[in-house]
């Protein structure tokens, strides 16, 4: 039954962002096809930060680690001399290691330093990880060991620059359940994981089948899946914490712009659900989405935090970075 009371334990509002420019596109798209959504990101990522201000909303940037150097030769040298060896080998990241400029100002597709530096100035931002190459974990080809490595030298960058690397999110959701043991040795305390729905389970990209594809768009717009949303009892079991996505916000589409109610509906319905019964949601994007279109996408995201603040007045919904909430389930599962 809904009432509205606000529930005896408070909802939580988690946003996590896949924070990447060119090095999560760059096996898919080139400079050409996609670059002016990169050098978008470089804008967009100043408007959010700005509104997550305003708003005081916390967020998680999982960021690839490559992102945090400014320099060549400060990247090259932080490069982990064991690399995986994908079957794909376009998948690896390292081949675009030749076309890449001397800096920042340079080559504004492949470093990230300046903006994570803005990231972790704003209040209530938690600078996190998407591994240190936009490392696929079910893909052929590489290894645990691999693996330890990669998340070994994101580690090693962010600590050189006064970052303690706590929450995970796989590049394209492929989670590995064999790597999570790995993850927590190297002091991460929680993962984002795929929603419970069977379209969202992950295999590698080719076992991918259309009609996921198709469910997953659709799912955008009317409720396939349900909300998505979770109590905090259920997610406080295994170490690292498992802190489910409930929902992709997708960019604005000019071609589906009739439809962009449903999606926003979809997104704040599942919103207050969470807020009335004392549950989590979890919101992610990439900032490359709002690489284009962004007052449109601004708009969208300012009616989200609106929301959220009703849904904070009403019932005491709250807004915590993966870090903060897995913090919350490690008391939890202690009872
Ligand atoms: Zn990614």
């Amino acid at each position: 039954m809904t009432t509205n009371r606000p529930p005896a334990a408070p909802g939580t509002f988690v946003i996590s962002l896949d924070f990447e420019l060119m090095w999560g596109v760059r096996d898919l798209q080139t400079k050409e096809t996609y670059g002016a959504n990169v050098l978008g990101a470089r804008v967009a990522i100043p408007a959010m930060l700005a509104l997550f201000e305003e708003f005081g909303l916390h967020v998680t940037w999982a960021t690839v680690g490559l992102l945090f150097f400014g320099k060549k030769t400060d990247l090259l040298a932080g490069l982990p001399a064991r690399r995986p060896a994908y079957t794909d080998a376009n998948l690896s990241n390292y081949v675009a290691l030749p076309e890449l400029g001397p800096d920042e100002a340079a080559d504004p597709y492949y470093y990230g330093h300046e903006l994570v530096a803005q990231i972790s100035r704003v209040p209530g931002q938690e600078v996190a990880t998407h591994t240190f190459s936009h490392y696929y974990c079910l893909e052929p080809g590489q290894t645990p060991a691999d693996f330890r490595a990669d998340l070994a030298a994101a580690v090693a960058v962010a600590t050189q620059q006064g970052y303690q690397l706590r929450s995970l999110v796989f590049p394209r959701n492929q989670y590995n359940a064999a790597y999570l043991s790995i993850c927590q040795e190297l002091g991460i305390t929680s993962y984002r994981g795929n929603e419970a729905a069977w379209m969202y389970q992950k295999q590698s990209e080719a076992a991918q089948t259309p009609w996921q594809r198709a469910a997953r768009l659709l799912d955008a717009y009317v409720s396939v899946s349900g909300p998505n949303t979770y109590k905090p009892a259920e997610i406080a079991k295994n170490k690292p914490f498992d802190i489910p996505a409930s929902r992709f916000l997708r960019p604005w589409s000019g071609r589906l712009a009739p439809l962009e109610g449903l999606r926003l509906r979809r997104i704040l319905g599942g919103m207050t659900h969470a807020a009335r019964h004392g549950e989590v949601f979890h919101l992610w994007w990439h900032p490359h989405n709002f690489g284009a279109n962004l007052p449109q996408n601004m708009a969208v995201l300012r009616q989200i935090a609106e929301h959220f603040w009703a849904l904070q007045r009403q019932y005491g919904f709250r807004t915590q970075t993966m870090a903060e909430l897995a913090d919350e389930l490690a008391y939890l599962s202690a009872k």
